[in-house]
């Protein structure tokens, strides 16, 4: 066994060991189909490299279509991979038509005659080109930093390299086909470059699949089941960041807060799943009514709060006297037709001397009083703002 014949072994390995773990990660969240593109496309790779080191003596045009025919493969399906993970329309129709007439363009020039260099330098423009369509296709993540980033370069690096290196190599030497191959400067340039590019694009893929699963997880641990609005400690994560860009941008903001009136009957009367779909109704209607800028959540049981972006107490009360009748006019599944459900809201409009707290008290206050004083209405906290009284009572 020579010294060539155990560094033929290199790149086959690694990129097998890379399809297995690919397949490994896919295995565990067997809905991100892009992984297993990336498992299969490594596997095509170490699969091709696998043969052609065994079967050094195979030549001509079939073992060109074979082997050229699993590197693209390997190319489509990685810049399928790449594009549908980063919610990149992969453009395949297109992407597939290069491909086959890139195949096309190779077995030509295969079969014409041409000298193997030329052959080696057409299969390395095409391999180029297919990838480059991939970085194409994810070319707005360049510049946004992070992993993302960190993708799009290794996935450019490995697509110039086919026309770099084959251009400044061929140049250089004139490649034998068969046997004589392997002993080619051309030959082991290929193998290293392959071999440098493959674990830098696997390693930024994995960065990327573990970057997806964190933010996964993160967006369920923010997320409350019954509704699909963030939970109460996401909700005033996220109002206090809004409090911070509204004093820097010296904008208003109202906190609007509200509970379902005379839950406790509806539960004991129709039955705490009943009172589930409840919530999750008035829920619907909160995740669909506020703007792209408001901040929405459920602070519990039948209590919701929606910060209202660049909003006056005015406004804040249109919109959730709107709610209210809304929510008053929706037909409650599991209740009787002429059953419904209301809620009361209180409402308070921030002042940028205050912190969260205070907010959230004095808009309770509201509720409170609205609560008192029937149910089923809109009350405000005027008490930082006596010019608004009017305009609100
Ligand atoms: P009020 O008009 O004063 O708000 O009266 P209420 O009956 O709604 O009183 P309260 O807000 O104190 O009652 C809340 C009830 O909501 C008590 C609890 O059993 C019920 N609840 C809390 N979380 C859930 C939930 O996730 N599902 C269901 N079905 N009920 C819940
Ligand atoms: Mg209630
Ligand atoms: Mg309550």
């Amino acid at each position: 066994m020579n010294n060539a014949y155990l560094l033929g072994l290199i790149n086959p390995m690694i990129s097998l060991l890379f399809g297995l773990t690919f397949l490994i990660l896919w295995s565990r969240q067997k809905h991100r189909r892009a992984i297993l593109a990336m498992a299969v496309s490594y596997g095509c790779v170490g699969t091709g490299f696998l043969i052609s080191h065994l079967t050094p003596n195979w030549t001509g045009l079939l073992n060109i279509f074979v082997l050229d025919s699993i590197y693209l493969i390997a190319a489509v399906l990685m810049i399928w991979g790449v594009s549908t993970r980063a919610n990149v329309n992969p453009q395949l129709q297109k992407l597939i038509s290069i491909s086959v007439l890139g195949m096309a363009a190779i077995m030509a020039v295969a079969a014409m005659g041409f000298s193997y260099n030329t052959s080696l330098l057409v299969v390395n423009f095409v391999m180029g080109g297919v990838m480059l369509f991939g970085c194409w296709n994810i070319r707005r993540n360049a510049l946004g930093g992070g992993v993302e980033a960190l993708v799009f370069w290794a996935l450019f690096i490995a697509a110039t390299q086919f026309w770099l290196r084959s251009g400044v190599t061929l140049a250089m030497e004139t490649v034998q086909t068969g046997a004589a191959y392997r002993d080619s400067t051309y030959w082991a340039v290929l193998n290293a470059s392959v071999a440098i590019c493959s674990i830098l694009l696997a390693l930024s893929l994995i960065a990327a699949c573990a970057t997806d699963v964190i933010k996964d997880i993160r967006k369920i641990s923010e997320t409350d089941l019954l509704t699909g609005l963030r939970n109460r400690r996401a909700f005033e994560e996220k109002v206090k960041e809004t409090l911070t860009n509204s004093a820097r941008a010296n904008l208003p903001v109202c906190l609007v807060m509200l509970d379902i009136d005379h839950f406790k009957q509806v539960n004991d009367t129709y039955g705490h799943q009943v009172g589930d779909k409840v919530i999750a109704q008035l829920g619907e209607l909160i995740r669909e009514t506020p703007r792209e800028s408001d901040v929405s959540g459920r602070l519990g049981g039948e209590e919701f709060a929606i910060l209202l972006w660049n909003t006056e107490l005015p406004g804040a009360r249109l919109f959730a006297e709107g709610l209210r009748s809304a929510f008053e006019s929706l037909r409650m599944d599991g209740m009787p037709r002429k059953k419904g459900c209301t809620i009361s809201l209180g409402i308070s409009q921030w002042q940028p001397t205050e912190d969260f707290d205070d907010l959230y008290s004095r808009a309770d206050t509201a509720l409170y009083r609205a609560k008192s004083l029937g149910r089923n209405r809109v009350e405000f906290d005027t008490s930082q703002m006596p010019d608004l009284r009017a305009v609100t009572s």
